[in-house]
């Protein structure tokens, strides 16, 4: 028998810190909109670097979203049939993944360096990623194991020449061809480390979710995650993407905006003025008024969030 489909969003932060207004934002939209729909919540947390993401700040942003009101269902403490919910811990998940490509010859080894991966001078993206040239691509298996000798090399996902197209539940149509706007894609650096692409398609099909939401500046991952979820032959969530939130002076939030981040916050403002104002910010809040994440849910709507970046004013929090 098929398992019922329960909606199901999620929480995927990477704890590289404290949380700041970008994450909270991104969590509670992924509250609202999960909990609208009757459905339930994962907190997975996306510690692959766990140089960049020691335990110590997931411990941290778990209190930190229970102290917002946002709570989850299976995840960190609340357990679940679908862990572990670190992604450190699920690597053999995505060894069995990139084994399954690999059989079909779809990944080959890859020994750029940095250095010859900026001078192979592919045109960039206009997110400032590189589009790989395909070097790799090209060696022969006796190359190839010659070139392993001297250097462990990362992995790559060979990419259709084919637009892949999809609708975002709030940004719309949107399409990429990967072979020209981004080429072979990592699926597992030179020391190791899996890439994100990867572990977060196998991990949102392993626990079931049904929704992604998350910030605008992944839109452009989701035609590689779409290729994947294809070619493992594992169903796609809906993505709902969301406007950035920008500081004061139009940049993207940083560690420069000490103000923005929880450790600030929390000193000056109660849980519920700080959701009351980001969701006045995000359109479904008719003033800055504190709301708490359940009385939120009375009014949120999808068609009340803009599509344009979201500047922080002056003075606000
Ligand atoms: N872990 C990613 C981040 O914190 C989010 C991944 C996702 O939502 O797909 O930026």
């Amino acid at each position: 028998m098929e398992r019922a489909i329960i909606p199901k969003g999620r929480f995927a932060p990477s704890p590289s810190g404290r949380i700041h207004l970008g994450n909270i934002l991104c969590c509670l939209l992924a509250w609202l909109s999960a909990r609208q729909s009757g459905g339930r919540i994962v907190l997975r947390v996306e510690d692959l670097d766990t140089a960049r993401c020691p335990r110590r700040y997931a411990l941290q942003m778990e209190e930190d979203l229970r102290w917002l009101g946002l709570n989850w269902d299976e995840g960190p403490g609340s357990g679940g049939a679908d862990g572990p919910y670190y992604q450190s811990e699920r690597t053999a998940r995505y060894q069995a993944a990139l084994d399954h490509l690999a059989d079909r010859g779809l990944v080959y080894p890859c020994f750029c360096t940095r250095a010859e991966l900026h001078a192979a001078s592919a045109p960039h993206r206009e997110d400032g990623q590189v589009v790989y040239a395909g070097t790799c691509r090209r060696l022969t298996a006796a190359e190839a194991a010659e070139r392993a000798g001297t250097r462990a090399p990362a992995l790559r996902l060979r990419v259709p020449e084919e637009e892949i197209a999809f609708t975002d539940g709030h940004m719309g149509v949107c399409r990429e061809n990967l072979a020209r706007d981004c080429g072979d894609f990592l699926l597992r650096r030179s020391d190791g480390m899996f890439a994100y692409q990867l572990a977060v398609v196998v991990d949102d099909a392993a626990m079931g979710v049904t929704q992604v939401v998350r910030g605008a500046d992944l839109l452009s991952s989701t035609p590689r995650q779409l290729l994947l979820y294809r070619l493992l032959e594992l169903p796609a969530p809906e993505f709902i993407h969301f406007p950035l939130l920008l500081a004061a002076d139009g940049r993207r939030l940083s560690k420069r905006n000490a103000d923005a981040g929880l450790d600030s916050l929390q000193g000056r403002l109660t849980a519920a003025e700080i959701l009351g104002k980001l969701a006045y910010l995000a359109g479904f809040n008719s003033s800055a008024e504190p709301k708490t994440a359940e009385m939120l849910l009375e009014d949120f709507s999808w068609d009340s969030v803009p599509r344009e970046d979201l500047r922080i004013p002056e003075g606000l929090f």
